[in-house]
Order: structure tokens, then sequence, then C-alpha cells
């Protein structure tokens, strides 16, 4: 049985609610849906989330694997914030991939969001090669973390089978950042799919494949920092290749900024 409907507030309004929400009050909601939901399809998961957290957002690079919980999200509210952050170093074909399946799908409120400081801050273009933190902390982190004040939640689309620091992830999670008092709920709908569940589901709703995909990127970011992967490599080997590098930094974990070891 699916929680009862929390008072619900507009979503994407920037009128967060007054007072703090304490971490053990949110923690003890994350443990009483983790339970509830855990057997249960991420639709049921994006339906509970989207009665339960009131300003609820989804977070989507549209990437090798994004149509699958886009088009679950399209089937439960086409309305629902979806944030795209494109760094101006992203892929041609991402781009044309983003306005497509949005029109696609039906989704009738994306927001693109872009760095206001890029020309200050890297006029060149180099900053990726001389500090790819910095560049991602400009391109992507700040964006994000500011189009996020706005909401409760935000729904990813990480999975268990991507790496042993997510191997334990559940549909829902506290998000503390530690710079803020405010922690936010994580949604991950698509937490206990497997590889192959998600290449089934795309095959069998026959969804759009990003173009790129069929080129050899089976993980898509910007165009300086992804290179195409060879058969039998690592599917995240073609991100930050030949760096230490694996994440952008979008996600915390205990108040800290994930740099590598988990993916985006
Ligand atoms: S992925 Fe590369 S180009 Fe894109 S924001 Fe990060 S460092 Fe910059």
């Amino acid at each position: 049985m699916l929680p009862e409907r929390h008072t619900p507030l507009p979503n994407g309004s920037k009128d967060l609610p007054e007072g703090p929400v304490s971490h053990q009050a949110l923690s003890r909601q994350v443990t009483k849906l983790n339970t509830e939901l855990r057997h249960h399809a991420a639709t049921d998961v994006l339906r509970a989330a989207l009665t339960t957290v009131p300003r609820l957002t989804l977070v989507s690079s549209f990437g090798a694997e994004s149509v699958v919980l886009l088009h679950l999200t399209s089937m439960v509210d086409k309305d629902l914030p979806v944030l795209f952050i494109d760094t101006e170093l992203l892929f041609a074909e991402t781009l044309v991939y983003q306005q497509e399946l949005t029109e696609r799908l039906g989704l009738r409120n994306v927001t693109i969001l872009r760095s206001g400081n890029i020309a200050q801050t890297d006029p060149d273009t180099t900053l990726h090669q001389r500090d790819p933190d910095a560049c991602c902390a400009l391109r992507k982190t700040q964006p994000l973390q500011t189009a996020l004040h706005g909401f409760d939640g935000w729904i990813t689309g990480r999975k268990r089978f991507q790496s042993g620091s997510r191997a334990a992830l559940a549909h829902f999670e506290t998000e503390e950042r530690g710079d803020e008092a405010r922690p936010r709920i994580k949604v991950n709908p698509l937490a206990y799919w497997s590889a192959q569940d998600v290449q089934d589901y795309m095959a069998e709703n026959r969804l759009p494949r990003h173009p790129l995909v069929g080129k050899g990127y089976p993980s898509i970011g910007c165009m300086p920092c992804t290179s195409p992967v060879k058969p039998g490599e690592d599917p995240r080997a073609g991100r930050w290749r030949n760096t230490k590098k694996d994440e952008c930094g979008i996600h915390f974990e205990n108040g800290k900024m994930i740099r590598s070891g988990a993916l985006t």
C-alpha cells in the first residue's frame, strides 16, 4: 500500500517550508518508504515519491541509459520537473537526443541548466585539462546545486550494479550535504535493476537509444572527457580515461562530495 498523499506544494516553487527538517525525521521517513516499497516496481517508487516528497525533481543526463527513467517518469507524471545540465561541452548528439526525447515522451517541464560563470572562469575551455574537478564543479555541480535549492528531493537513475559503493543503494536515501542544514531525499527507482533489466526494458518498449551508444560509447558525458570503449572494457572506461576521476561530484555521501568510486 502506498503512503497517504502529503500536503502538496507546487513542484518547482522556490518557497521552502518554514523551519528545518531534521535528519532524524527524514531518516525515519526514508526507512519507512524503503521497508514498504522494497519489492515494488520502479513506477510504484516514483508514485510514492511524488506523494510524499512535496517538491520533487528528476535530474537526467539524457545519456546512454537515461531513457528508461525518463520513460517511466513520463508514464507517471509528464509535468514532473526534469533538470538537464548543459555543460556547454556536451556532444551535439546529446543535445539533439535531449530535444527529441523530451518531445517524444511528452515531458512538459524540462529545464536546461547552464553555469553563468564559464566565460569568466574558463574562457579558453582548458579547465577540464588543468583541473577536471574544478571544471565539473563549475559546469555541473554548481548549477545543479543552485537549481536544487527549490526542491525537497530529487530522482536519480543510479543502480546497485554500477559500482561497489552503490552495492547497498536503496530506493530512498537522505542526502546530507554538510554545508547546509536542510537534508534532501534522493530517490533511486532503478536501484535494484540489473544491466540486463535496463537493456530489456529499452528493447521491450522500443525506446530510442542515444546515437553514440552504437558508436562505442556505453557511457556518455562531456566530449573532451569521454572516449569510445573497446569490447570487454568496463562500460565506464571511456569516462575520464587514464585518470583516477570517475565521478563528476554531483552526489554527496555523509556530507562529502563523491569524486571517485561511484558513478553518475
Ligand atoms: S566532464 Fe570534463 S568537460 Fe565536463 S564538466 Fe567535467 S571535467 Fe569539464
